[in-house]
């Protein structure tokens, strides 16, 4: 049964019991009974409608034999609440872990991570005093997918794979997070000018998503340039969406440069089950002894209130977090003399917190969030005509001193005797047959492009009786790749001097 505020069962839904958003949360390790405890407080305190199942994850569980730090009726208290708040986990040394986060993001498709990074100038100390931005990672996609292979003794390969849904999925996210939290622009990172089809295609869905949201601006900048920008001048940012591997580089280039790593929460999110936690660890090395900063956690909860549409609630504890950072009650982490105001362990952090409920910061900027939630879903498009127009065969081939002249002359015989034509060979990309230039240095690894000879579109048997051919030539065909177009456009790149 599902039991998300806006999905009540009708049975329930009279009930008071049930007004409560159903919440499961995991104290973890060290420094997080303490936090979470404290970040309990507040919700209570603000009156956030919420509810707790508790579970047990991280170091405990770990020791009990569950080797991704989650015993299994945990599981299924997640995916019926829906809402997750987790504080940090110890990661027990030695092998044959895994990483609870990572095991928890891909079994339950949690395809976005929201990691908001901000200065609090000059009330905590900051090389950057203009940062507010946020990174939206896609999750699951890019190069992260884990396929690859060792083809050839010289040469390894990985896929990248991009989809229109993902990629759709994220960067509406991206969209939707941006009106939800008043944010003014989005800017889309790929490296789209070298890998025109798979970023290609994540910066395309960008510009149609973004006709969509015409109040906010939008615009596009390569990764590299936009890394270098992102450290030297992150106030230029406001919300920033990419590709999972760029993402990843990103978030922990931003965590550095905003020096408040201890203030910052961070989200994954799915199309059911959202994860909310801080950005550091379990901190052991203070636990125990009420000296934690809870507010990682802390902003964590704003952020899943604002993601189950109790936008006013986390408005309320931001505020007045806020606030309390401006009154320069400052825990020991962020505490700087002259700078701060009073010194305070955890649980006087908290109260602190809780008497200014209601107040709002007077000089950092008070935060305003738009009521009703972030829900997104990708379109449904129509299939689009698809023609199978060629195959690009690659071979493993360490004959002949690697004269491509001569690989070449050999598959354009085979290949005229079964009715194709062989349009060009690349190695590393670049083509070296006909017309290559002697100085190309050439791998194991060949890259050879048959097209029909009567132009026409093929199909899969004329495709088998190719590679028939060629392997009867003595050649040793490692993989093969079909080029299609869409719609009639080319669903496949040209080689360097194609
Ligand atoms: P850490 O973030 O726990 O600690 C780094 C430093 O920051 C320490 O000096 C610590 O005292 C301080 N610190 C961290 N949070 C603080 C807070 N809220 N208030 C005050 N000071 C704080 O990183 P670590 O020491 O590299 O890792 C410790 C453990 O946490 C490891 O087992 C690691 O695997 C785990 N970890 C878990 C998560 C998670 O659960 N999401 C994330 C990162 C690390």
């Amino acid at each position: 049964m599902s039991t998300t505020p806006d999905t009540l069962a009708p049975e329930t839904a009279a009930t008071e019991a049930t007004t409560l958003t159903p919440v499961t949360i995991a104290y973890g390790d060290g420094i997080g009974p303490e936090i979470m405890e404290a970040t309990l407080k507040i919700l209570e305190a603000a009156g956030a409608p919420l509810r707790y199942d508790v579970i047990q994850v991280g170091k405990a569980v770990y020791e009990q034999g569950y080797t991704a730090g989650i015993a299994p009726e945990a599981w299924e208290i997640i995916r019926r609440n829906k809402v997750f708040l987790k504080a940090p986990i110890t990661t027990p040394q030695g092998g044959g872990y895994k990483s609870l986060n990572v095991t928890i993001r891909k079994s339950l498709n949690l395809f976005a991570n929201v990691r908001p990074s901000k200065s609090y100038a000059p009330y905590v100390a900051s090389q950057h005093p203009g940062m507010n931005l946020t990174i939206i990672r896609e999750n699951e996609e890019d190069l992260y997918a884990g396929i690859e292979h060792r083809q050839t003794p010289e040469v390894a390969q990985i896929l990248k794979l991009i989809t229109r849904p993902g990629s759709e999925r994220i960067i509406r996210y991206a969209f939707e997070y941006a009106r939800a939290y008043g944010r003014r622009k989005v800017t889309c990172m790929t490296k789209d000018n070298i890998m025109k089809i798979t970023d290609g295609l994540f910066h395309r869905v960008f510009d149609e998503v973004a006709a969509e949201y015409p109040e906010i601006e939008h615009e596009h900048q390569i990764i590299d340039i936009g890394a270098a920008r992102l450290a030297a001048q992150p106030e230029q940012f406001d919300v920033i969406v990419t590709l999972n591997l760029y993402g990843d580089i990103l978030s922990d280039i931003a965590s550095q440069i905003a020096g408040s790593v201890g203030l910052a929460g961070s989200a994954n999110i799915g199309d059911e089950v959202a994860m909310f936690e801080a950005v550091h660890g379990s901190a052991p090395d203070i636990a125990g002894r009420d000296v934690a900063n809870p507010s990682g956690l802390l902003v964590a909860a704003t952020q899943m209130l604002v993601h189950i549409g109790h936008a006013d609630v986390a408005e309320r504890i931001k505020n007045a977090w806020l606030r309390t950072l401006e009154d320069g009650i400052h825990t020991a982490d962020i505490y700087r003399p002259g700078l701060s105001h009073r010194e305070v362990g955890t649980r006087a952090f908290t109260q602190a917190v809780i008497e200014r409920l209601g107040e709002r910061p007077r000089h950092l900027q008070p935060v305003t969030y738009r009521p009703g939630g972030i829900r997104v879903r990708a379109r449904a498009l129509p299939r689009p005509d698809k023609r199978f127009v060629g195959v690009d065969v690659f071979i493993d081939w360490d004959e002949a001193g690697r004269d491509p002249n001569a690989i070449g002359e050999r598959l354009q015989a085979a290949a005229n005797a079964v009715g194709w034509r062989l349009k060009m060979i690349t190695n590393r990309g670049v083509k070296v047959y006909p017309d290559g230039l002697p100085e190309t240095f050439c791998t194991d690894h060949w890259r050879c492009r048959f097209l029909p000879a009567d132009g026409e579109e093929t199909a899969f048997p004329r495709v088998l009786a190719l590679l028939g051919a060629i392997h009867e030539a003595g050649f040793d065909v490692i993989k093969t790749e079909h080029l299609y177009t869409f719609d009639g456009e080319r669903g496949y790149s040209l080689g360097q001097g194609e």
